[in-house]
């Protein structure tokens, strides 16, 4: 159960009301989030019109999943976060693109030119690098970070990085507009919660054996440390099957907007591994109603340093803008007869 405080309430008057439930055996967790906020996560048998009528309690919302404020019964009109100008969870799909990890400072400047070009409103590009083999290109990390400032004070794209580390949360806040959690460090609570207790959004990708409710009640830690800009994103699974490098759960989109209120990306550059299923995955994922996509693009793939296989030209990221927008504009047509 979730009871929310109006913005100015006295804390004291929450501590009350936190004694009172304890007092009854409850479990409860006080969020310092927008406004605050307290979870009682076993109150099915409390009377939600009793603690409604507290004094600075403004709402009462009986939630029956394991993730709470992550579920659509908090926000049934579904989220929107902002960032600069970009609206992530509104009208538009949201196009984040950019290289898998940042190599050099021409190799950077050079793509994040060309996607802008082609029409995207975020730049992505890695610093820090969650690679399988310790000896694979590990990133540029703080070097990488301001490179990436760089980048963005060049073409005015916000810009989404990754931090493996809760030390590094800090350093990486102060460039990156948005901090990408990796499918490695779903479940890595210690950074779920330092990404948490900071103001910038989160993008959440889905772990590679997560089920969807681990992956929403990934999304719950950061937002259970007052967060509550959290993007998820679908970035495909571990299957029987070989012929793709994961297996793009397209479930997921339509199963996590009905269970939760958060924006929903898809990754199609992971969720296939492979350049040429990128383009008709991409189409699918907003035909399926994914509020934008994530995309890896580098300006010369067969020289890229990681994930080249996967990753589009420019010319070919343009294609994908001109298709994906058309699913969309055929998809608000269909909508409005
Ligand atoms: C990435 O976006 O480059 C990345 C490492 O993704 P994932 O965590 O989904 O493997
Ligand atoms: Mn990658």
């Amino acid at each position: 159960m979730i009871v929310e405080c109006a913005a100015d309430v006295d804390p004291r008057t929450i501590q009350r009301l936190v004694e009172h439930l304890q007092a009854q055996g409850k479990l409860v967790h006080w969020v310092h989030g927008p406004q605050p906020v307290l979870i009682c996560p076993d109150a099915d048998d409390l009377d939600p019109r009793e603690l409604q009528a507290w004094p600075g309690v403004r709402r009462v919302v009986p939630v029956r999943h394991a993730f709470q404020l992550a579920a659509r019964d908090y926000r049934p009109e579904g989220t929107q976060i902002r960032i600069g100008e970009v609206l992530v969870g509104g009208e538009e799909p949201v196009l984040i693109a950019g290289p898998c990890a940042i190599e050099s400072r021409s190799q950077l400047l050079e793509t994040a030119h060309a996607v802008r070009e082609a029409g995207a409103h975020m730049l992505r590009a890695g610093a820090f690098k969650p690679r399988t083999s310790p000896y694979s290109f590990q990133g540029l990390g703080f070097e990488g970070l301001e490179l990436l400032a760089e980048a963005r004070a060049e073409t005015g794209l916000p810009v989404v990085t990754e931090v493996m580390s809760p030390e590094e949360v800090p350093l990486v806040a102060e460039v990156a507009d948005v901090l990408q959690v990796g499918a490695r460090n779903m479940q890595n609570f210690s950074l779920l919660k330092a990404v948490g207790r900071q103001p910038k959004p989160v993008l959440l990708k889905r772990g590679m054996s997560a089920t969807i409710e681990e992956w929403l009640l990934a999304a719950e830690y950061v937002m259970a440390y007052g967060n509550f800009n959290v993007i998820l994103c679908e970035r495909g699974i571990r299957t029987f099957e070989r012929a793709t490098r994961n297996t793009l759960d397209i479930n997921a989109v339509p199963v996590v907007k009905r269970l939760s209120h958060l924006p929903v990306l898809v990754d199609p550059s992971h969720g296939t591994g492979e350049a040429a299923y990128v383009i008709p995955i991409a189409r699918a994922a907003i035909a399926a109603g994914a509020d934008g996509l994530l995309t890896e693009v580098h300006v010369r793939p067969e020289e890229a340093w990681s994930d080249g296989r996967q990753s589009l030209t420019p010319e070919a990221f343009a294609r994908m803008v001109r298709e994906v927008r058309a699913v969309a504009q055929a998809l608000r047509a269909v909508q409005c007869v």
